[in-house]
């Protein structure tokens, strides 16, 4: 049997150091994983700095510095979600048929692995001539206050790979989010005389059949590289006893937009639509500001970073797809802050989050070497 990878053994170790995002009632964060990861750069003499986000929660930013002119930042983050409900031990990672298995293994550990990996090992061979810096952030599972952090302190690159379970493939595109709550409002009575009353629920019924005509509508439109935008009603609550008209009803709905769509843009277009529906316009309708919002995000395929990164992975042999996602990350913040990033990393977004986490140990070898060919590619 061929001895374990490097990178291997350190996603070994990352999965073993809990790091359940705190949102989660066994959420501890990740304090432990980021000392972690700031020794194994120290030893390795690579520039160490920590980026305090929320209250034990910090940032670790590694580094190589270079020309200043030339900056790479590869971006990811440290928190998982929860171990809950998981059938095979999250935090004793085991390795079977190739892969590694534990909470974390491809989201987004395997990428944390690649990176720091490849980083340690661009240092030992000197200096490429431009700056490199791994951005192992916080809280991208909950409310993505580690990025927003990190590009508060004015971090600027010339482009930035966000590791997510991307296949190895090329994620140029991803959707964005926006959440909100929508209320009707009745007047309570005795079940026994309904006429006094107005119910709130048979208004959200109506409501309801509105939403899903908006959502057809949305479904006409179609972008080349994510589908469609949708709309789906997540969350129900209405009524206040089992004898009384219910007085009120709230759904939570849930937008998907389109990568160049504006979700605020999105949220009010919503409420336009069900302000001018005929059969509500009797109705007490509220709809709330949002509670969530994420843009999505889109890269041009000619763009500097598609490019490098194509290359770099046509010199280890892969032939990556350029694609979209479905899913919401970081890369769409540091888009919106003048970053160009793309997504790209080990492990396939189906096991993410799931009850049997793993990822594929050759993906995360090839990752390791995509990075560490991108820091010896021409200059930029
Ligand atoms: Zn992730």
């Amino acid at each position: 049997m061929s001895a374990l990878e490097p990178v291997a053994r350190l996603l070994q170790d990352l999965i073993a150091i809990p790091s359940v995002n705190p949102c989660f009632s066994d959420g501890k964060g990740e304090k432990e994983i980021a000392d972690f990861v700031a020794e194994y750069a120290r030893k390795a003499g690579l520039e160490v700095h920590r980026q305090p986000v929320l209250e034990g929660r910090e940032n670790v930013l590694v580094g190589i510095i270079g020309s200043k002119d030339r900056t790479i930042l590869l971006e990811t983050h440290m928190d998982t979600v929860t171990a809950e409900g998981m059938t095979i031990e999250p935090f004793n990672p085991q390795i079977k048929d190739g892969k590694i298995f534990g909470r974390g293994a491809c989201d987004a550990k395997a990428s944390l692995a690649a990176m720091l990996q490849a980083l340690v090992e661009i240092a030992r061979r000197g200096s490429p001539g431009k700056t490199i810096w791994l951005a192992a952030v916080v809280d991208e599972e909950n409310g993505f206050n580690g990025v927003q952090q990190l590009l508060s302190s004015g971090l600027k690159a010339d482009y930035a790979i966000v590791g997510e379970p991307t296949s190895l493939n090329i994620v140029i595109a991803h959707k964005g989010t926006v959440r909100g709550t929508i209320t009707t409002r009745g007047v309570s009575a005795h079940s026994s005389q309904p006429e006094k009353g107005s119910n709130a629920i048979m208004h959200m019924a109506r409501v309801l059949t509105a939403l899903e005509r908006y959502d057809a509508e949305l479904r006409m439109r179609l972008h080349p590289l994510v589908g469609s935008p949708t709309l789906t009603v997540t969350m129900i609550q209405g009524g206040r006893g089992a004898n009384l008209v219910p007085d009120f009803c709230q759904v939570k709905v849930d937008r998907r937009t389109l990568p160049n769509e504006d979700p605020l843009a999105a949220w009010d277009d919503l409420k336009r639509f069900l302000q001018s529906q005929p059969e509500l316009l009797d109705l007490t309708l509220e709809v709330e500001e949002p509670e969530l919002v994420n843009w999505g995000m889109e890269l041009s395929e000619d763009s500097l970073a598609v490019r490098q990164v194509l290359a770099a992975c046509q010199q280890v042999g892969l032939q990556p797809q350029i694609v979209g996602v479905r899913y919401t990350s970081d890369a769409s913040f540091l888009m919106r802050n003048g970053i160009p990033a793309l997504l790209f990393g080990p492990g396939n977004i189906e096991q993410a989050h799931t009850a049997e986490e793993w990822v594929e140990i050759e993906q995360v070898v090839i990752a390791q070497k995509v990075f560490e060919t991108l820091a010896s590619l021409l200059p930029l």
